[in-house]
């Protein structure tokens, strides 16, 4: 699909790490699925796979690590 934002180039499929930032708690989730535009590098995300990214990042971020990590792989097989 076309880069709606720069309209330079089309989306590819990529997997890339995201991380969120809680009270001092860090997040990492690697391995995520998206669409990335490799003109302007624009990202987005399938809603069901926000929403899934959501809830493991909660979940990491209260576990109560300072720094916990995880793979996409790991924790949601069915939506990848
Ligand atoms: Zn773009």
């Amino acid at each position: 699909m076309r880069c709606q934002t720069c309209d330079q180039a089309e989306r590819v499929a990529v997997h890339r790490a995201k991380m969120v930032e809680r009270d001092g708690h860090v997040a990492v989730v690697a391995g995520v699925p998206m669409e990335e535009c490799p003109a302007c590098g624009e990202r987005w995300l399938a809603l069901d796979v926000a929403e899934t990214l959501d809830v493991i990042l909660r979940r990491l971020v209260a576990s109560g690590a300072e720094t916990a990590t995880a793979h996409w792989d790991d924790l949601a097989p069915t939506a990848a």
